[in-house]
């Protein structure tokens, strides 16, 4: 062989023997443990963990179940976060019909017997379920999460149940949980200011995810898809003639789920409009709501 020829095979050799090493040292480090000296929190949806490191601060290790860019609606998540799951000290659930805690809370409580579980839900007022009608099998609207009143009220089951676990940090935790309840207000009164003079109090959704931010605020959440069911041509159908008649031309749809946007998208070009993406899921609670409200009052007449 060629010298030249074979510097390259090896230099080839090199990168492939660099990437491959590259790869599986990622899926270790992905593969996380607890840090010692933290309070082990598991939740179910981003949002929460978001509540929980604003009231545990420094003290907690927060991980999800489901990961950035999943659909609560769906029952995945990685297999490597069971072996966290049975070490964690505690888990902080929706406590709403929300389908991956329907399928898996009583897997994941059997798996750490001893785990306390936080129900956010307790102290909220249950909506009828998905869109307007009434979801008796699951027991009510599961979106509790994104109207800022009953975010105060899950701040507010967090901070109980940790200071029942770590006592010795009551002064921390109170602290903190007050300090995020004085941004919960402002919030609230943002979004209040953001939609107060507009007329045309009807919003379009694909997913009808904020129920209790409509009912929150004064709006109807006019949803595409009822119930979990994806839509029909029916109901398609019946969406535009809703669109036109409120003079609606937009369609909000949630980032997380991509088989929704061509549905939205054909409501929305039929009324010469086009999809908005709202996360019903952030990362950062009070920045995403303020960027939410900013994008329906755009939107509204
Ligand atoms: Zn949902």
């Amino acid at each position: 062989m060629e010298q030249s020829k074979k510097a390259k095979l090896i230099a080839i050799l090199a990168i492939v023997l660099l990437v491959a090493a590259l790869t599986v040292s990622a899926t270790y480090f992905k593969r996380k443990t607890w840090a010692d000296d933290k309070i082990r929190v598991v939740t179910t949806i981003l949002p929460l963990a978001d509540f929980v490191e604003q009231v545990g601060g420094n003290k907690v290790e927060v991980i999800t179940m489901i990961a950035p860019g999943d659909s609560p609606h769906t029952v995945d998540f990685a297999p490597s976060k069971l072996e966290m799951l049975s070490q964690a000290d505690v888990y902080v659930k929706v406590g709403t019909s929300v389908d991956f805690e329907l399928a898996l809370m009583g897997d994941f409580e059997a798996l750490n017997p001893d785990m306390p579980v936080i129900d956010c839900s307790d102290g909220i007022m249950l909506l009828d379920g998905e869109g307007d009608q009434h979801d008796d099998e699951h027991g009510g609207d599961p979106h509790i999460w994104l109207s800022p009143i009953n975010a105060k009220t899950i701040i507010e089951n967090i901070s109980d149940r940790l200071i029942a676990i770590d006592p010795e940090n009551t002064a921390f935790y109170t602290q903190n949980t007050n300090d995020y309840l004085d941004q919960l207000d402002e919030l609230d009164e943002y979004i209040e200011e953001t939609l107060s003079e507009k007329t045309n109090r009807n919003i379009m959704i694909y997913h009808p995810s904020f129920g209790y931010f409509s009912n929150e605020y004064d709006l109807n959440q006019h949803a595409i898809e009822i119930g979990g069911s994806e839509a029909t041509a029916k109901t398609l159908e019946s969406s535009i003639r809703l669109a036109r008649l409120y003079d609606l031309n937009y369609v909000f749809v949630s980032p997380q789920s991509e088989k929704d946007r061509d549905n939205a998208q054909l409501i929305a070009a039929e009324t010469g409009g086009q999809i908005v993406k709202i996360d019903p899921l952030p990362v950062n609670y009070i920045l995403n709501m303020r960027a939410i409200a900013n994008a329906i009052a755009q939107e509204l007449k």
